[in-house]
């Protein structure tokens, strides 16, 4: 979820927009207190995004009350695992602290950066190199950090990645995993599927006559407040608001689907099917390995 809050900011939602979206979706309030009413407010989500614990860093921490402008002073790493890279939250930073830089640099958010990490020592992986004609030379890289010398050295071809990745979720949707958790995600998806399948067979139980237009009528609504039960069910579990509505089960309308969503939409999808996308170092070479993605996908 503060992956998702980061990655709109940084498209260029503003914090009214992700403060709205937030309330939507029916995610409580981190850090909510007595008064907040169980709602976000913009102040709750600036406080979040400019925190240097979801980048995985300590922050000062003195003994005040109210979070400074530009947020807390950054002391060095931390020892927990980040949401998102330091340099998201340097970048964050910088536009709560002059909002027009937005402007001057609109944030191009690629598929996969920050959401796929280096096998090696865990960093939020960023996208390098020039988009050529062919658009096959960018590569998400393990960026050098002077002060952590394990950083650096791995990459991927980010053009390979990110149509790999996404036919991997498309295959997700399509053939939900059998789950015996029924709260479970991949259980929700799988009802979805179900009723799917049902609501196309009653059409046709219908166009060939084996039930009556009422009887139809009747089975049609069943079927469609199973749906938006399961819907709302999805939408309550953590971060599958970006599943809302979205066709589950079938291949062709969910190609469409994907197409239609702009990357923030599609990032929120991948991080809803997938807790954690490790690129393992590879072998000198030049074609793509899929093996070296390590994908762990949530229950
Ligand atoms: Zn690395």
């Amino acid at each position: 979820m503060i992956r998702q809050m980061a990655d709109r900011f940084l498209a260029g939602e503003s914090l009214r927009s992700i403060t709205a979206w937030l309330n939507r979706s029916g995610i409580p309030p981190l850090r909510a207190g007595s008064g907040t009413s169980g709602l976000w407010h913009s102040y709750t989500v600036r406080s979040v995004l400019s925190s240097a614990r979801i980048s995985g860093q300590r922050a000062y921490a003195p003994d005040t009350r109210a979070d400074p402008a530009g947020g807390r002073e950054i002391l060095g790493p931390g020892d927990w695992e980040p949401i998102i890279t330091p340099e998201e939250t340097a970048q964050i930073r910088a536009i709560l602290a002059d909002p027009t830089r937005r402007r001057t640099t609109p944030a191009r958010p690629t598929l996969l950066g920050g959401i796929a990490r280096c096998g090696k020592c865990g960093a939020g992986l960023t996208i390098a190199g020039k988009l050529s004609p062919t658009g096959n030379t960018q590569r998400y890289t393990c960026q050098k950090d002077p002060s952590r010398p394990e950083r650096g050295g791995l990459s991927i071809n980010a053009a390979h990645l990110d149509d790999y990745i996404t036919e991997r979720v498309l295959h997700r949707l399509t053939r939900p995993r059998p789950s015996s958790d029924k709260e479970s995600t991949s259980a929700l998806l799988g009802r979805v599927v179900e009723i799917n399948t049902r609501l196309g067979q009653l059409e046709q139980d219908r166009a060939e006559r084996f039930i009556t237009s009422s009887e139809h009528r009747v089975a049609r609504l069943v079927a469609e407040d199973a749906l938006r039960e399961t819907e709302r069910q999805l939408v309550a579990t953590e971060d599958a608001v970006a599943l809302y509505a979205a066709p589950i089960g079938n291949r062709e309308a969910l190609k469409d689907w994907w197409h239609a969503l702009d990357v923030t939409d599609r990032r929120a999808v991948i991080t809803t099917l997938i807790t954690r996308l490790r690129i393992a170092p590879g072998k000198p070479g030049r074609s793509f390995d899929p093996t070296r993605v390590l994908i762990t996908y949530r229950p």
